[in-house]
């Protein structure tokens, strides 16, 4: 006999998990589905929190070895990779454990299995064990998330040419490691293998890394990660891998065509993007609408054209990122629940945590110009900001950008340490309507990192007073 619930999520990532919490917080009997074993997705398992984790132990090894000395503290540090893969994965099972603790307070079922829809209202859900459990609904979420985009031609084994997943798990350091990919997963990744002593070369199709951030920030982000020793071949194409005695010789050539050339690397990370993840769910089945690309169609309020079944999170379109799969959650359990849930694209922060971090809330100067939107600027260094001095991290800025009738903000992009924890104020803003003039006016306390998006809040009406 079916089991029979108000709302069944499908995925258990930041998007189904956080839907599933609301859906139960709101009344509504509910269950959230996860085939992976673990709760939390992409994000908690293979994602985000992995990545983080290598990239705050890798940075502190580098600062020991490279920044400490100049500050008067004399450290060899030594590396031990296992414990450090040890504590990335401590923290990756405390925080999926947490979220199955979350789903039970929220009185939501979290059950392990693969889940198909067989009909609008009716989800199979096929256990580890082969068991199978029919469940009736009037609501489906999808959740299903997102998988590593393919390189034509190319392998994944996950040993010798990787995905991130496998990047976040290598056993030694590799020598020599070649990242296919410019965009923040691959420039995260690279990161901290090269801070553990592997040579990292970038090769990007386009012009530029991180596409899609603001143009000034990505071109001195890139001569900052040169800097730090990472080499980058931009509007080139990888068109081929050989297998060759334990190494890897990746054949590239440029983007719009031409002379090729050979690149000899140990480890090649495949990190060009991710495509939505809807197989065997049995969407055309039952008429659920894709796009070209593949992911579910929805209206505004996340609604499929099939009555009943919604999608959120990487599997429909926009940013892939774990807060913009939450947000959607959130607006999507409540517009289920009869109320007024909705989600503010402009105000949604992206980060990359490099060092520095990037970190954008808004648009950029580039989307403004191709919109025809008039604007202001104003900037602000990390060399002039006192609490960037005092932890030796000057490298970077501020910048902001508002409506040059209205004043009201419209962008803000930071590059510097802590970038990323700056911009949740940045969207604060946008999210108030806040003008230039309302942050440039507020007291950020001294000395602080913050002071910077004031000045150049200030920058925006030509009165920065600290430079
Ligand atoms: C290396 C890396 C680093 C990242 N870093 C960041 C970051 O720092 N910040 C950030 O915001 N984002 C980051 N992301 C992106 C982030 O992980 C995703 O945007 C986020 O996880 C999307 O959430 P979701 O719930 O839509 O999907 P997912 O997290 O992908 O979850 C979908 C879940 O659905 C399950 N599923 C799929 N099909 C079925 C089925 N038929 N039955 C049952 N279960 C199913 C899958 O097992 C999966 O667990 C990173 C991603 C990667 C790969």
């Amino acid at each position: 006999m079916a089991d029979v619930f108000d709302a069944v999520v499908i995925g258990g990532g930041p998007g189904g998990y956080n839907a599933a919490i609301r859906l139960g917080q709101l009344g509504l009997k509910t269950a959230c589905i996860d085939k992976r074993g673990t709760f939390g997705g992409t994000c908690l398992n293979i994602g985000c929190i992995p990545s983080k984790a290598l990239l705050h132990t890798s940075e502190l090894f580098e600062e020991a070895k490279a920044h400490l000395p100049k500050l008067g503290i004399k450290v060899t540090p030594e590396l031990d990779l296992g414990l450090m893969m040890a504590h990335k994965t401590k923290v990756v099972s405390e925080l999926t454990k947490g979220v199955e603790f979350l789903l039970r307070k929220a009185k939501s079922e979290a059950i392990v299995g693969e889940a198909r829809i067989t009909a609008p209202g009716k989800v199979e859900v096929k256990g580890k064990d082969g068991t199978v459990r029919t469940l009736e609904t009037k609501h489906i979420v999808i959740a299903t998330g997102s998988d590593v985009a393919m390189l034509p031609g190319v392998t994944i084994d996950e040993t010798q040419i990787v995905s991130s997943t496998g990047a976040l798990s290598l056993t030694e350091v590799p020598k020599r490691l070649l990242v296919v990919g410019g965009g923040y997963i691959g420039l995260e990744l690279g990161s901290v293998w090269r801070r553990l002593g592997s040579e990292v070369t970038v090769v990007e199709f386009l012009d530029r890394i991180t596409p899609g951030l603001d143009g000034e920030i990505g071109k001195q982000f890139q001569r900052i990660l040169s800097r730090q020793g990472m080499k980058f071949q931009l509007s080139t194409k990888v068109v081929g891998v050989e297998k060759k005695a334990g190494a890897l010789a990746v054949t590239v050539e440029p983007a719009s065509g031409g002379d090729q050339q050979t690149i000899e690397t140990d480890i090649m990370l495949v990190s060009i993007g991710r495509r939505a993840f809807v197989d065997d769910l049995g969407l055309e089945k039952i008429g659920v609408k894709l796009d070209t690309r593949g992911r579910v169609v929805t209206d505004t309020h996340f609604a499929t054209n099939v009555a009943g079944i919604w999608a959120i999170g990487d599997c429909r379109e926009g940013a892939m990122l774990a807060h913009k799969a939450e947000d959607e959650a959130v607006a999507c359990a409540e517009r289920i629940a009869g109320k007024a849930g909705h989600v503010n694209y402009d105000a949604i922060p992206a980060v990359v945590y490099t060092a520095p971090e990037v970190a954008s809330v808004g648009k950029t100067e580039e989307e403004l110009k191709a919109a025809g939107i008039a604007y202001k600027v104003g900037k602000f260094p990390f060399t002039a900001n006192a609490r960037a001095k005092t932890i030796a991290a000057t490298d970077g800025f501020a910048k902001m950008i508002a409506d040059a009738k209205t004043d009201r903000i419209l962008g803000v992009h930071i590059m510097g340490a802590s970038a990323g924890e700056m911009i949740a104020e940045a969207a604060l803003a946008i999210e108030f309507g806040a003008s230039s003039e309302d942050v440039a006016r507020t007291s950020h306390p001294h000395p602080t990192l913050s002071e910077a998006v004031r000045q150049a809040a200030q920058g925006v009406e030509g009165w920065t007073m600290q430079m």
